[in-house]
């Protein structure tokens, strides 16, 4: 029986801490930790009457390794689950390598600040050697490889659903559907509405940083970069219907195309409807996506965190979220000396989520499998000294915890590519 530390109470970790509660065979004690330990409570009373996993909360601050090594060492996890933000990612991995415990994120790191010097010097280098212009990528949290390795502890990077599920489709497809993999298309298709004019469905700040960067896809071992949003498909999801989807970088490349080196071409699609889209063109043209910090009447405001206020908090969205997401790849490869394709997907309704947990479906079609990789961590199902992405493992067992606590997959061959 495991303990897990579950960093951060927001969108995301309500569901993974309510899946938690659910997976009594896995965890036997679970601390919920964040800056306010009034919303840690909160879940705490809310779950613990349905659960024997024994539920107690701890106020820390994620920027701080002192106080993150003095809650591990009290609590004494079996695993960490970093579900706050991912500036915090390189802390908190620093904390768990020091307490000589496990480590699961589901977004790789990426800095608060992107004009800091040693950082961004950092950034230059990448961009000019690797080709690839986002503010986020895994050198920094792959550079800790050793840390872990020298410890006998395991950092799994990315157990989110892209990256996460997405990376584990991948494994999955290969070890039985395809000899060799060619080309990969990872669509994530919202198809909810809240009935807000804009609103985010995760971490605002987060979300507007990832879209409204350039996108690029992976080509025949180069990155080629495009203008953001300027690669437009529509695709026929099933269960969904048509939607305009944009292509855009994503993470799991990065980590997908260095594992599976025989992968010829990798992209990422996300679906935007019109209306997101010009409200972000136009927050971005007067400078509120900017993170840059300005004065405002004596006090230094980041555009980005002062929009984050003024729009819903993803967290309130479940109850006026109806619809599905659908979110998958679509592989074409070589089977037995013949051509094949397959799409593996998942289809999550935005009310079913709420009537289950009280979240729409992008915060739980993360949560489930943060705490299933929390578990296959926690449970040794997963062994290794060292940082992992979700693709170095064997995908079934996660796959079968998938159908168990509520993301069944489906398995479809012949399916539309995308051109
Ligand atoms: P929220 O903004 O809802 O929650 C963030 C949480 O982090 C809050 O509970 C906040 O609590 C906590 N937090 C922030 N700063 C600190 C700090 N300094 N110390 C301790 N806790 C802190 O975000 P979401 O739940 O929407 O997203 C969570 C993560 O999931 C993000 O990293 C996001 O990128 C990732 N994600 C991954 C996806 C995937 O498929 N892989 C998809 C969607 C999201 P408090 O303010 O009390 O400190």
């Amino acid at each position: 029986m495991s303990k897990v530390l579950v960093i951060g109470c927001g969108g995301v970790a309500s569901v993974a801490i309510a899946k938690i509660c659910q997976c009594s065979e896995v965890f036997s004690e679970m601390c919920i930790a964040s800056r306010t330990i009034a919303k840690c409570n909160e879940m705490k009373a809310k779950w613990q009457p349905t659960t024997s996993v024994k539920i107690s909360t701890a106020k820390v601050d994620a920027t701080s390794k002192d106080q993150l090594v003095a809650l591990i060492n009290s609590f004494k996890p079996d695993v960490v689950l970093h579900l706050g933000l991912p500036y915090h990612d390189l802390v908190i991995m620093d904390a768990c390598v020091e307490c000589k415990v496990n480590y699961v994120d589901t977004a790789s790191y990426e800095p608060e600040d992107i004009d800091e010097p040693v950082w961004r010097a950092k950034y230059e280098k990448r961009v000019k050697e690797k080709g690839f212009v986002a503010y986020f990528d895994y050198s920094d949290q792959w550079e800790r490889n050793d840390a872990f390795k020298n410890i006998g502890k395991m950092a799994l990077l990315g157990g989110g659903f892209d990256p996460g599920v997405t990376n584990v489709f991948i494994a999955y497809a290969k070890k039985h559907y395809f000899d060799t993999i060619d080309y990969v298309d990872i669509l994530d298709c919202n198809g909810g509405d809240h009935g807000y004019p804009f609103a985010t469905n995760f971490n605002p700040e987060i979300n507007l940083r990832e879209v409204s960067a350039p996108g690029d896809y992976y080509e025949n071992g180069k990155w080629v970069g495009v203008p953001a949003m300027s690669v437009k498909r529509v695709y026929n999801f099933p269960e969904v219907g048509e939607k305009d989807m944009y292509l855009l970088h994503h993470e799991e490349i990065e980590s997908l195309t260095t594992n599976f080196p025989e992968i010829k071409r990798m992209r990422f699609f996300m679906t935007f409807g019109q209306s997101y889209l010009t409200h972000m063109k136009c927050l971005e043209n007067v400078g509120m996506l900017s993170t840059i910090p300005i004065d405002f009447e004596g006090h230094k405001i980041v555009p980005i965190q002062f929009l984050k206020a003024l729009l819903p908090d993803p967290s309130t969205l479940g109850p006026r979220t109806v619809g599905k997401t659908n979110i998958g790849c679509i592989f074409t490869g070589v089977k037995d000396g013949k051509k094949r394709t397959l799409y593996i997907y998942n289809v999550c309704d935005h009310q079913e989520c709420y009537k289950e947990v009280g979240s729409q479906a992008i915060s739980y079609t993360t949560g489930v499998p943060a705490m299933i990789s929390a578990a296959m961590v926690a449970t040794g199902t997963w062994k290794g000294n060292g940082v992992f992405n979700l693709e170095n493992f064997d995908p079934d067992p996660f796959m079968d915890m998938l159908n168990k606590y509520g993301l069944p997959w489906n398995v479809q061959e012949n399916p539309v590519l995308v051109d």
